[in-house]
């Protein structure tokens, strides 16, 4: 396992359209393995290939400690309902943004091995997946977002 760098706005490989993937291999698993890794070491909720510079339809999500899941070749089959929030990327760091999104998600994607599964995501976890496959379009959610602005730090 290996942390990878971090890409941050304005690289223009985090505007482009991702590629599927087509080979369920070792290196694969290790990229993947690696994203998990660089998410959890930036307290990210999630990260797409592209922050991590692989141009490949590749994401992962951990809205709550410790429920990982892994998107590879995902298409969104169903998307219900309306929230608004705020939420920050791991690509602009230090900012936050009011963004809607849909409250309910339904995805078809691939696991590392090639499976196909059909995932459910509501509440927050239907906020990082759309966050995270919008990546894979190449959208920041600063192209989506109102009120983009560094929150203030609390006690201050
Ligand atoms: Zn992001």
């Amino acid at each position: 396992m290996a942390l990878r760098n971090i890409v941050v706005e304005g690289d223009p490989i985090l505007n482009k359209h991702c590629r599927p993937v087509e080979k369920f291999d070792r290196k694969l698993a290790q990229t993947i393995d690696d994203m998990i890794e660089t998410m959890n070491n930036a307290n990210g909720v999630g990260i797409a290939a592209p922050q991590v510079g692989i141009l490949r339809q590749v994401c992962v999500m951990e809205p709550e400690p410790g429920m990982v899941t892994e998107l590879i070749n995902p298409i969104i089959v169903d998307a219900r309902g309306e929230q608004e929030g705020y939420e920050g990327c791991l690509s602009v760091p230090g900012y936050i943004g009011k963004v809607v999104r849909p409250t309910y998600l339904k995805i078809r994607a691939q696991t590392r091995t090639g499976a196909q599964e059909t995932y459910e995501f509501e509440g927050f976890a239907a906020v990082v997946a759309s966050h995270e496959t919008d990546h894979l379009q190449g959208i920041l959610y600063t192209s989506k977002a109102e009120d983009i602005h560094i929150p203030e730090e609390t006690g201050e």
